[in-house]
């Protein structure tokens, strides 16, 4: 991979239970870099997510991020450090406004003045949350409701956005506005690690993907190489 690491996962398992999800997963995440997380059901993509961001602890394994051994850190220690997770099922509050939702977002930064920028930047990206802002969260559609995970996880400026599944449940059109976004953010220099069912559209907008096969990497690569692989077409691009 031709980016400087920001991320690096080495060997990480994990439990529930007597069900072993991860056998041992090791990924690399440069700076400035998308890559996928792709792979059938029940892969382990949702529980390498949620082991790097804290949310799970990992029984082995070891976890490296901006330079710090994050192995044993838990998700609100390393949101000010740099890393934002938007969960599969979006993790909204419905009962919230949207713009609740958003301030919730930024809620440990002191930085007022420019969190009030990145509120504008996030209407900005997403124009349809601006037009809804006072509206409660729960009533928007699906699209919206993604689209306001995702600009919730960015007002807490991440250096690194831990996405899963986006592309769920959403028509095609949505799905294309959410990735069109995600190649902008990515621009503007944030990291994003993606978890996608869509592998098309995951490879073609990652630098770099890995394949997960029932808890480990089968294979990975250039997001175009894997696209072009004859194993990745048959098994994951229905050909
Ligand atoms: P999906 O796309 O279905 O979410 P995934 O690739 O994200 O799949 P995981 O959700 O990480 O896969 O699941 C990996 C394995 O761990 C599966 O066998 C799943 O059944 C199991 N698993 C996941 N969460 C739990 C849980 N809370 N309790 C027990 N087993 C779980």
């Amino acid at each position: 991979q031709a980016f400087a690491p920001l991320l690096t996962v080495e060997g990480i398992k994990v439990h529930y239970g007597a069900i072993q999800a991860l056998k041992g997963v090791s990924l690399t995440v440069g700076k400035g870099e998308v890559v996928a997380l792709i792979g059938a059901n029940g892969a382990g993509k949702t529980s390498t997510l949620r082991a790097v961001s804290g949310m799970l602890k990992a029984s082995a394994g070891k976890i490296r991020f901006g330079g710090q051994d994050t192995t044993s850190l838990k998700a609100h220690q390393l949101v000010p450090r740099g890393m934002a997770h938007a969960p599969e099922g979006r993790g909204i509050f419905p009962n919230m406004s949207v713009l609740e939702n958003l301030e919730l977002g930024a809620y440990l930064r002191r930085d007022t003045a420019e969190v009030k920028t990145d509120m504008e930047k996030s209407f900005t990206l997403f124009p349809v949350l601006k037009e809804r802002r006072t509206q409660m969260a729960g009533t928007l559609s699906g699209g919206e409701q993604q689209m306001l995970a995702i600009a919730r996880a960015l007002l807490s400026r991440p250096q690194l956005l831990l996405l899963d599944e986006p592309s769920l449940g959403l028509a095609p059109q949505v799905t294309e506005t959410i990735f069109r976004t995600l190649r902008e953010v990515n621009q503007t220099g944030v990291s994003v690690l993606l978890v996608e069912q869509n592998a098309h559209l995951a490879l073609n907008c990652a630098h770099y993907g890995y394949v997960l096969e029932t808890g480990e990497v089968a294979m990975a690569g250039p997001g175009k190489a894997l696209l072009e692989s004859a194993e990745v077409r048959r098994a994951y691009l229905g050909e």
